[in-house]
Parts: structure tokens; sequence; C-alpha cells
């Protein structure tokens, strides 16, 4: 859709942090062009968070914005969801630091959005277009086992892989391929939930994170199998890396046009990745032209019937 969008219609929910245990009133609300996802910590006299790269604060277990001291943490999992079903321009006003985790996925973030519905705007929609190939790489390149690798490349839709793997008999490699839209995400990709180990659960814990967390908001996992299934979908871990990944490039600012290739990489990577494409101007150009939309209708049936597969 050339058209920028915002939602219909006001829209809440609420729960705890999976971080910080912290309860958080969350209400989405339409707004105007040019707006973009800003964040509103309505607990601090409406103090405005844009969901921008250049607020990127601390990225290890979750994607925290930060702005002149102010936090707002674990941001993904609703920017994933606001970014792939093409709203452009929202108010997120929440009560406390850190977002509401609920079932650990995209899913209730997704259904608020259908309650929320779309409201078209006049003003054209501004998509940044890859032209040129841009990679970052982590890690000993002396190992390949160890690189985490991340990439994006000229396309005319907005894809991605992700690759992943984790030396666990419930996940080991797992790769997810997708043209995103709002079709494949809320199919695909949108009820996986986050993960972890229960061996990292003290360590973490020991450095105040994942202090909300419950069966009831991730899937965990001992050393050999899932102590809380069974799981939504056999390759739910690689589809929730996948929609982690959006939930970050979104944080551009605006649609892409391009494809991402990650490879094992995490939220440091991505947010890394989107601060070097918007730091070289000569990678990209911006448009206001959907170019992908001719060739949309046959694409998304491709796209929806199996865009996705599990490697092992
Ligand atoms: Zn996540």
């Amino acid at each position: 859709m050339p058209f920028q969008t915002t939602i219909e219609r006001p829209v809440e929910t609420e729960g705890i942090g999976l971080h910080t245990a912290v309860h958080c009133r969350l209400r989405l609300v339409p707004a105007p062009a040019d707006t973009g996802i800003v964040f509103r910590r309505v607990d601090l006299d409406n103090f405005e968070i844009e969901a921008h790269v250049h607020n990127v604060a601390r990225v290890s277990y979750a994607t925290s914005l930060m702005k002149k001291g102010v936090l707002l943490s674990t941001t993904e999992h609703l920017l994933a969801a606001l970014y792939s079903c093409g709203l452009d321009n929202v108010y997120v006003e929440l009560d406390a630091l850190e977002l509401p985790i609920l079932d650990g996925s995209s899913q209730p973030f997704v259904e608020m959005l259908a309650q929320a519905g779309v409201r078209k705007l006049r003003r054209r929609r501004r998509y940044l277009k890859v032209l040129r190939p841009l990679e970052v790489t982590d890690g000993d390149s002396g190992k390949p086992g160890q690189v985490r690798r991340i990439g994006i490349y000229p396309a005319d839709e907005f894809r991605v892989r992700c690759f992943v793997d984790y030396p666990h008999p419930c996940i080991g490699r797992q790769e997810v391929e997708l043209a995103v839209n709002r079709q494949t995400f809320s199919h695909l990709l949108a009820p996986a939930r986050t993960f972890g180990f229960l061996k990292d659960e003290a360590p973490l814990r020991a450095v105040g994170l994942i202090r909300g967390v419950s069966y009831e908001n991730a899937i965990v996992l001992n050393e050999d199998r899932v102590l809380n299934g069974p799981l939504r979908f056999a390759d739910e871990f690689g589809r929730h890396k996948t929609l982690d990944l959006i939930g970050d490039l979104a944080l551009v600012g605006r649609p892409v046009l391009g494809e991402v290739r990650a490879h094992k990489a995490g939220h440091a990577l991505h947010t890394q990745l989107v601060t070097r494409l918007l730091a070289d101007p000569t990678l990209w150009t911006e448009t206001s032209s959907d170019s992908a939309a001719a060739a949309r209708p046959t694409r998304s049936a491709a796209a929806a019937a199996v865009p996705l597969h599990a490697s092992e």
C-alpha cells in the first residue's frame, strides 16, 4: 500500500514485564501521518520516545530504548506486529518502563491490531529501498561455527531469512524464510513464543533479568526437553527469533524494501545493522512507490503456501 496508515480506534491491554515483573497498562492510539511509532510514558508526563534506532539503549536479552535517561524495555514483540501489519503511525502509551510480555509472543498484539482496524492516511509512504548489500559480522572468523552474521540485500519487497543453531535436542538448526506482510506474520510468526533455558535462570535473575518469567509467558527448556509443552510449531524457536529480528528492524523507522538474512544473530547485531544502514545513504534510496505492488498478488499467494521450513 503506497499510503501511510494508522489504527482506526484505540485499543489496550495490560500485564507484567518479562524482565522487571512490573505491571504495565499499554494503549495504542491513532497518530497522524509522519509521526512514526512513538512511545509515550504516561507515568512521566507523556514523555515521548520514538521507535528509532537512535534511541536504542542496551541490547542483551531484550531491546531497550532510552532517551534522556528514560528507559523503555522489551519493545520487539509489539514493534514486530506493528511493522509487519503495515502500521506506520501509532502512539503507544504505557505507564511503566517495560511492555507487557503477555503470552511471550506477538499474537496478543496482532489480535489487538485486528480490533483496532486500519485507517489509510492521505500522505504517501516513504520506503527505504536497499540498493547495495551491507553485512555485519561478529565472532571468530577462524571458527566458522562461532560466527554470527547479518546482512541486508536488494529486493522488491520486505523479506527475511533467519537461521538459528542451538545445541539442544529440541532445537538444533532451524531456518525460517518468508516475505513479511500481515498475512504471513499473523499465521507463521506471531504465535511463536519467547524461550529460555532453566540453567540460565539463576544467573539472569542475579543480574535483574527475567523476574516476570513463568510457564505462561515463555517456553522453558531443561537439558533435554521442553518443560511446559506442547510447542505451537515444531520450529517455534526459529520462528520466534525471526519475529525478534523483525521487531528490531522496525527501528529503521519506515518500511524497508530489501531482504535481511540473519545467521545466529541477536538483538545487538540486528540493531548494529540498522544503525550502519541508516548511517550510509549510498546503500539505499528513499522511494514513495511500492515497486513490488504489481507483482504482489502472485507473490503473496506463494508466500502463504510454503515460505517456511525447518532445516533439521
Ligand atoms: Zn522475543
